[in-house]
Parts: C-alpha cells; structure tokens; sequence
C-alpha cells in the first residue's frame, strides 16, 4: 500500500480561528466579531486600495519581489540580499525549516508558543523540544540558556510571544544571545513588533552584531492589516542565509496584490502607528477590566490578550460564540482554561467584556 511521510501524516492540525462566514452560518447573526486571529480591527491603510487599482492579474509576479525588498532595505537599513519574502511569515518558518534541518535534526522552542514553529520543523523530519515558560508565564532566561547547551539545529522564539503576550525586554534578549551557540540558527519571530512600541526590544537590532546565524521574521499580516493578502519577511543574518531560505521557497510565493499592497502599506507608516496606537490602549483599557473581573491575563505588548478564564476553554468558547465573539481556545495540556482573545474595535471589545462578565457571574 501507499505509505505516507509519517512526518507529515503524524502532525497536529493547526489550530485556526474560526472563519466568520463560518460563525455565521453557525449563530444565525450577522454581527459576528472576529477576534481569533490577531487581526487589525481597523483594516488597512487607504493606499492599499488605490496601489491594488495597478494590478495586471495576468502577469506573473516578481520572484524576487524586487520592489517590496527595496523598500524594506531602505526603511531598516539592511541590505536587499539578505530580505526574503514569504507568503505571509508562516511561509517563511515553513522554508527556514526546509533549509536548515534534515531528519533526527533538533529544533528547540517556547510552550505555550506559535503551533509552526513545532509543525514545520517536525514535517521535516526534526524533533521539537518546547522549553516551559515560568509558571506566571514570563520567558524562563535561565531556562533558555541552560537548554540551548543541547546545540539545537534552530531555536525559535516568538516575542512578543504567540499566545502569551510578554516580550522579552532587550536585557533577556541579550542573555540568550549570548547562550545561542555558534553552530545554532536562532529564529525570532517578531510578528508582534510593531505593537511594542518605539523603546521596545528591536531583535534586528540587538542580532545584528551578534555574529550568530540568525533570522527575524516580521508580517505585514498585524500591525499593516493586510493579513488576507498574506505578506511577511525574513531578515537574514548574512547572504548565505537568505539564498538557502530563498532556495526553500516556491519561485511566484508571492501574488502580485500582495507585493504591490505591501509597499503601499510601506509608503504609509503613519496610518499604522495611529493604528498600532489605538489597539494599545484598548489592549490596556481590556486587560484591566479582565483583572478587575479576577481573571488572570499576562502582560501583553501584542494586539491580544492570553485570559485564564477558570473554566474548560471549549465550553468558553461555546459561550462567546453564543453572544456572535469568536475567541481561540486553548487546548495544550496545562492551559486549558485558557482563551486568547485579539483585541478589536471598542464596541466588539465592550461585547466582549460583557460576555466575559456573564461568565463570571455564571461562575459564582
Ligand atoms: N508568527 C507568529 C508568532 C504569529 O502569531 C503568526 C500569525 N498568527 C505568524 C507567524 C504568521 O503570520 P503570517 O503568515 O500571517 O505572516
């Protein structure tokens, strides 16, 4: 019989938030508020729309995505050849593993972290180690240093941490920096940069005299809006990095729309700031209502809140979808209690509010 890669058929599903027109067909209500997937409540910015108006749909798109990287290059300051564009970041996990492990590999991560950075590097054959964050779920430095003694073959690391919340401040960046051994690809996921605001731990920054084989990943998909069109990047810490990483991608990754949308959203970095500006003060506005309600919620520097609901995550969910809020349930042992929930609009956050209070009330 036909045998399947038992890399690829033994993997957990990724845990997707649920689709609107999904929680619709479900509730019956039109007035779903989709707070699952670290979405930007307020869109885009308008010059996404008017670049989108020059599309040839026709003509395949750049392979080498000449323009977006140029621009990229400018803004941080770091040479073009070593920019990769990936089909949103998750694209760029997907080719980081591809280029960097071969089967009985190690690959060494956070839990609770970002469900890829297990998923991708097990499909190709690699064992994971998920490193334990402390038990009031900040990053374990210490830890983390004393487990990278083990040399794996990449550590990923997502912070702001997907789903916590926390960001390791720069001091912790340093430390591990300096226990990531030579013969290690050091991955930071930085999807939640942006939200960490203008002091926070720049990893570019911080790596780029580090000497270590490094790639931070960033995503136009949060903080620029434009998650539907799938657009994030790989920087890379030298050439050879970014050609094998290139090397794992497939040629046209990146649609045309895609690649003129994400310079537009470039040209436009104040939309996104005033944007990034008004999510945090509602993140903030949120998690000291949750507190006040008696729920625990880490600190957060990202779009969205990791809850302790005190209550099985499934049957949480259930309740909010009841009241037309789709949230992420938590399943991983340990934190099944736990939601993750984006932040939203101020309305879609007042409904979620109030639900969670009727929660609450329910519970006492
Ligand atoms: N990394 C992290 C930590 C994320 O949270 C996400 C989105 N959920 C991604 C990568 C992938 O984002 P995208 O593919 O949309 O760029």
């Amino acid at each position: 019989t036909f045998k399947l890669n038992p890399n690829v058929a033994s993997l957990p599903p990724y845990n997707a938030g649920m689709n609107i027109a999904v929680a619709r067909n479900k509730t019956g209500r039109d007035d779903i508020a989709a707070l699952a997937s670290n979405e930007n409540p307020y869109g885009c910015s308008p010059n996404v729309s008017k670049a989108l108006a020059g599309i040839e749909p026709s003509r395949y798109s750049d392979p080498s995505c000449t323009s977006l990287r140029d621009a990229l290059s400018g803004k941080l300051d770091i040479p073009a050849n070593r920019i990769v564009i990936g089909n949103g970041s998750e694209e760029m996990i997907a080719a980081v593993s591809r280029a960097a492990l071969r089967p009985f590999s190690t690959v060494l991560t956070v839990t609770p972290g970002f469900g890829l950075h297990e998923i991708e590097p097990r499909a190709n054959g690699a064992k994971v180690v998920k490193y334990p964050m402390t038990a009031d779920l900040r990053f374990d430095v210490v830890g983390l240093v004393a487990a990278l003694r083990t040399k794996p073959s990449i550590f990923f690391l997502s912070s702001p941490s997907n789903p916590v919340g926390p960001a390791l401040a720069t001091e912790g960046l340093r430390h591990i920096i300096e226990a990531v051994p030579k013969e290690t690809l050091f991955v930071l996921d930085e999807a939640y940069f942006e939200f960490c605001g203008a002091d926070g731990p720049d990893g570019v920054r911080e790596l780029e005299t580090s000497g270590l084989a490094y790639v931070v990943l960033r995503t136009f998909s949060k903080a620029y809006g434009l998650a539907g069109l799938r657009v994030g990047y790989a920087i890379a810490s030298d050439e050879r990095v970014a050609a094998a990483i290139s090397s794992a991608k497939t040629p046209f990754n990146v649609n045309a729309a895609a690649q003129l949308a994400a310079v537009a959203a470039l040209e436009d970095e104040e939309w996104m700031r005033s944007a990034v500006a008004k999510v945090v003060a509602e993140r903030e506005r949120m998690a000291r209502q949750v507190k006040a309600l008696g729920y625990f919620a880490p600190e957060s520097m990202t779009n969205f809140l990791f809850i302790d609901v005190s209550h099985d995550s499934g049957a949480a969910f259930d309740h909010f979808l009841s009241h037309g809020i789709i949230v992420k349930p938590w399943k991983e042992p340990g934190f099944e209690t736990y939601i993750r929930v984006t932040v939203g609009l101020p309305a879609e956050n007042d409904r979620f509010l109030d639900a969670l209070a009727e929660l609450k009330a329910g519970q006492s």
